[in-house]
């Protein structure tokens, strides 16, 4: 009998939303041409990588010996790449962090699995906040731990902290957050940040064991508030901070990140060799070696990231003036309004019938909104207003 783990298989065969909406817009695509068809359904980046990108990796290969550039690291890294993304964050963020505590990883999927496995004990639970990323709860069930989820604060997407504060209990091992958020776009206030530290201080005093604050960070670069986001170690001991170059360098076939035990953490040199041992466990070895040393000598660049703030804007403005309810984005390249009737999903298949693929909040966790992935050309923004305005039209009867 082929017996198979029923878990991987039920993984493997789940359908997901993103991806269907994504194929049926290539069989439109394929029908009506690529200007008809107004695909928001994928968050890949479309601009190119910088400069720095192309000719780093061309100058590695020219000059660098093969045979080492195409190896193995250290499991943990390069330690030269590993003191540069060190040097990039110290000066940005006034820390002084040696490349010690930074383990590079095959894009923040990765790092946030390592994270997961590393923390993970029999009975633990993780804390999302809604809307939250799908795949955490493939990635926090994988590490076999449960998780809780606190429903969305519709109004600003910022965090509803007495809903926090009752899911969280004795087995509460951590808190998942993601600002620049995916799917809301939102950015956490510095005043959410301060109050999420307060909470996370008393509980862990509470329950006589650090609750650890796990942040998601690939849409840190693509911030629109004309503010820093907070640093959010500066406001939490038992921070660990999972990076993605994916979108910052549009990056994101290249699986380069890291994740980040800053020296105060609780524990921190075992916490890292926990995290050493989650990456070994899963097999990945060492992030891939070349665009390690890419990633290091692009850190502190971007992409051309104008693109995102500029859809941004004409996205929001356009949208509420046809009646639509969106919270304004301060990063990422989402916007999260609220579906048009009670039921996302309804909302979106009638969001078809104009050529529009927009994505059910439900996977998120705040069904009754739908995700645009407004990372395409403006142009395509623009020529997408009159479908915007036409299903809405079709909402006034
Ligand atoms: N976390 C969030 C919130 C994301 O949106 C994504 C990808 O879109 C990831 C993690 C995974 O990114 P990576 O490509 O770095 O693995």
């Amino acid at each position: 009998m082929n017996r198979l783990s029923e878990r991987m298989v039920a993984l493997g065969t789940a359908r997901s939303e993103i991806r269907e909406l994504f194929e049926y817009g290539k069989s439109r695509v394929a029908a009506l041409g690529a200007e008809n068809v107004f695909d928001f359904s994928l968050g890949n980046p479309s601009v190119a990588p910088p400069d720095c990108v192309n000719q780093t990796a061309m100058r590695l290969l020219r000059e660098e010996n093969a045979v080492s550039l195409h190896g193995y690291t250290s499991a943990q890294g390069d330690a030269g790449a590993r003191e540069e993304l060190a040097g990039d964050l110290n000066r940005r963020f006034g820390t002084g962090y040696t490349g010690d505590s930074f383990y590079l990883t095959a894009g923040a999927a990765a790092g946030l699995c390592c994270c997961l496995h590393a923390l993970a004990c029999p009975g633990d639970a993780f804390v999302v906040i809604a809307p939250f990323f799908p795949e955490y709860k493939v990635f926090i069930e994988g590490a076999g731990a449960r998780m809780v989820m606190v429903p969305p604060e519709t109004e600003g997407f910022q965090i509803d902290f007495d809903a926090l504060e009752a899911v969280m209990d004795e087995h509460t091992k951590g808190v998942l957050v993601n600002s620049p958020n995916n799917p809301s776009g939102v950015v956490y206030s510095a005043g959410t940040v301060e109050r999420l530290a307060e909470v996370l201080k008393r509980k862990s005093d509470r329950y006589g064991h650090p609750i650890w604050l796990i942040s998601d960070e690939p849409y840190r670069e693509l911030n629109f508030t004309g503010r820093a986001l907070p640093w959010l170690p500066d406001y939490y001991d038992n921070t660990l901070v999972c990076y993605s170059f994916s979108k910052s360098l549009s990056l994101p076939g290249e699986r380069i990140g890291y994740v980040l035990v800053p020296p105060q953490a609780a524990d921190a040199p075992l916490v890292y060799a926990a995290v050493c041992g989650a990456g070994r466990s899963l097999g990945y070895v060492c992030a891939p070696s070349l665009f390690q040393k890419v990633a290091a000598a692009c850190a502190g660049q971007t992409s051309d990231l104008a693109v995102y703030k500029d859809n941004r804007d004409l996205l929001v403005s356009a949208l509420r003036e046809m009646g639509y309810h969106c919270v304004e984005p301060g990063g990422a390249f989402y916007l999260f309004p609220r579906s048009l009737e009670p039921d996302a999903r309804a909302f979106s298949e009638k969001a078809k019938k104009h050529e529009l693929l927009l994505v059910p909040g439900d996977s998120f966790g705040a069904p009754g909104h739908v995700r645009i992935a407004y990372c395409v050309p403006t142009e395509r923004v623009r020529s997408a207003l009159p479908a915007f305005r036409r299903l809405a039209e079709e909402y006034r009867g």
